[in-house]
């Protein structure tokens, strides 16, 4: 870790000595299992964006803001915690051999304490977050932390304690050296490890915030330790002096649903113990003894959003149909099976792409043709008869496939990728193909090429599409008698030339995510250009507005695809410019179909028009 290698880094690993190989092979077992991580971590969702307040409200005078870390509101008296640790003894020692003998003692009970908080952790229904726990005792047995300790005890005559400072410190300090945010906070997991071991060496109880009553525990820092041994249904808050939203602690805290802010600074040590106070972990905003305006506001506009999240939600397996009986298809962008529940809990009606990227990444050779039909039936079976449009593999670029050995490219989103890379691997490319057929013999599959930018592109993989359905033929497998194709409109040639594709393919869907980083020339993701990068940008709106109508014009459909199509904000002007289906993150789907609901479809579209029509 101390390296700064992430996920996606190449290492090279070299070992000598007897049991090399094994070592060697050991390491390339573990990368080839992405080091215990099957999936990237999930992003954790945006809270909804809070409901301004009045001003002088927000101009009260003992608020403070942090960052929000566990979202919802509490409020209630403060409980103050500050653990003061004994100070490190300086002596030398007489007996090395007794001391690490006693050390190693110390460090049995304090891994039997760790597994104890693991117990209290699943008893929390916290179990899922225990792996930081579990990593926090692996520091137990990490010789870059107990090999210094032990040379210092054995040749410097260090007491226990010192020694544990000295190596802690400078574990902590490597971390801290790292060029990655995230890799830096993890100084603070070897900190409380520390600590703990600290403690019990020194004598002191392990700590657990005392509270007799619900009360918001202050204090300046947390441990995940500290964190686990609480109880939640004391624990109505926690508000912290120091740390981000990336620490563990804090990741503890929201698995265990308790609102959390941290990084208020020494503003915090305003608050006495008892005093009342208030806080919203979804902002990261803080009150000390709020007046009763403020707590009812709060309050009340917590409620308010809490009962329309809940009344979307409650509505969400109903069709989005506009109060002039115009439908709207609402669909779920997913990447892999695991998705398929919560789409359809949100009431998604059917998936509007199925990005396929997962099962090509991070191997060795692509997947099988049999690999493939199992993940792509597995989804289609999911859906229990709702239909599903599998794109296919949308990689290269900035998404290396190492089986391919892609030159490295100065830019990765201009590059040799997606359906340019499919079609001059076409054997590769028809596999998908074949496989994605075979599903759509029993399912309502629909097939979509990414990234087409010229109409020879389209006209290259139908027809790849039609020598994969004659090579299962051939092999005497059933073909469906017809699949519905698309492209995905996400450069802007295509957009412009969407007349010329209309006749032939039977749908569009419109990534807004690619078509406004290449109509802007604003890289996505680019935090510098995220002026820039703006999808309700009048160009962009004009090409969406150009597919749309070149596609009614004969007959076919229209989506949008990209963020923008679960932006609450767009929805009216995307119904507006006339999309037929909108496919999102599965969690915006229930409040999307209930802005659709509300809508009348003639005004929106007069409404969008005049947008559109303005310039920037
Ligand atoms: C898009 O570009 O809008 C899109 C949906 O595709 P992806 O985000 O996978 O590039
Ligand atoms: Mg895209």
């Amino acid at each position: 870790a101390t390296l700064g290698v992430l996920r996606g880094h190449e290492i090279q690993v070299s070992a000598t000595g007897p049991e090399s190989q094994a070592a060697l092979a050991a390491i390339q077992a573990l990368a080839d299992q992405a080091f215990g991580d099957a999936e990237p971590p999930e992003a954790v969702s945006a809270p909804a964006a809070p409901t301004a307040l009045s001003p002088d409200i927000l101009a009260h005078p003992a608020s403070l803001q942090g960052a929000p870390a566990s979202p919802g509101i509490a409020t209630g008296p403060a409980a103050l915690y500050q653990v003061t640790l004994p100070a490190i003894p300086a002596h030398v020692i007489a007996d090395p051999a007794a001391e690490w003998a006693s050390f190693q003692e110390c460090l049995e009970k304090t891994r039997a304490q760790i597994m104890a908080d693991l117990t209290l952790l699943q008893s929390h229904n916290a179990a899922k977050a225990g792996d930081i726990l579990e990593a926090h005792r692996l520091y137990l047995e990490d010789a870059a932390l107990l090999d210094p300790v032990r040379d210092a005890i054995f040749n410097q005559k260090m007491n226990a304690a010192a020694a544990w400072q000295q190596a802690v410190e400078r574990l902590a300090q490597s971390y801290l050296a790292l060029p990655d945010a995230y890799q830096r906070t993890r100084a603070k997991d070897v900190e409380d490890v520390g600590q703990q071991v600290l403690a019990r060496w020194l004598g002191e109880p392990d700590t657990a915030p005392p509270l007799s009553r619900p009360a918001i525990l202050i204090a300046p820092d947390l441990s995940p330790a500290e964190i686990a041994r609480l109880d939640p249904s004391l624990v109505l808050g926690i508000a912290t002096e120091s740390g981000g939203s990336s620490s563990h602690a804090v990741i503890l805290a929201r698995s265990m649903g308790i609102p959390a802010i941290t990084g208020l600074g020494p503003g915090l040590r305003q608050v006495q113990d008892g005093m009342t106070v208030l806080m919203d972990g979804a902002s990261g905003e803080f009150w000390i003894e709020p007046s009763q305006a403020l707590l009812v506001e709060v309050t009340e506009q917590s409620v308010r959003e809490k009962d329309a999240r809940a009344a979307a939600q409650a509505q969400s397996h109903l069709p989005a149909i506009t109060r002039d009986q115009r439908q709207v298809r609402v669909m779920a962008n997913i990447g892999s099976v695991k998705d398929v529940a919560l789409a359809l809990s949100s009431g998604a009606e059917g998936v509007g792409v199925f990005r396929t990227e997962f099962l090509f990444l991070q191997r060795q050779a692509p997947p099988s043709e049999e690999e493939q039909y199992q993940a792509y039936r597995a989804v289609a079976e999911a859906l229990g008869g709702r239909p599903v449009i599998i794109r296919t593999l949308d990689a290269g670029g900035d998404k290396p496939l190492p089986y391919l050995n892609l030159e490295k490219e100065a830019n990765p989103y201009l590059g040799w990728r997606a359906i340019r890379l499919c079609l001059a691997q076409p054997e590769m490319f028809k596999s998908q193909l074949r496989a994605i057929l075979r599903v759509a013999v029993e399912f309502p599959v629909k097939v979509m090429f990414p990234m087409v930018a010229l109409f020879s592109e389209w006209q290259a993989a139908r027809r790849l599409l039609q020598e994969a359905s004659l090579e299962l033929r051939e092999r005497g497998q059933a073909v469906p008698a017809a699949v519905e194709t698309g492209i995905m409109v996400e450069i802007p040639s295509a957009a412009l030339t969407a007349e010329q594709f209309a006749p032939e393919v039977d749908f569009f869907s419109i990534g807004t995510n690619d078509l406004t980083q290449y109509t802007l020339a604003a890289e996505r993701g680019n935090p510098r250009l995220a002026s820039l990068y703006d999808p309700f940008h009048p160009a962009v709106l004009e090409l969406i507005q150009r597919v749309v109508q070149a596609a009614h014009a004969q007959g076919k459909w229209a989506s949008v695809c990209g963020e923008m199509a679960g932006d609450p904000r767009a929805t009216s002007l995307l119904v507006g410019l006339g999309v037929d289906e909108l496919s999102m993150n599965a969690p915006s789907i229930p409040q999307v179909k209930q802005i659709i609901r509300g809508l009348d479809y003639a005004s929106a579209r007069v409404q969008a028009n005049k947008e559109h029509s303005t310039a920037h």
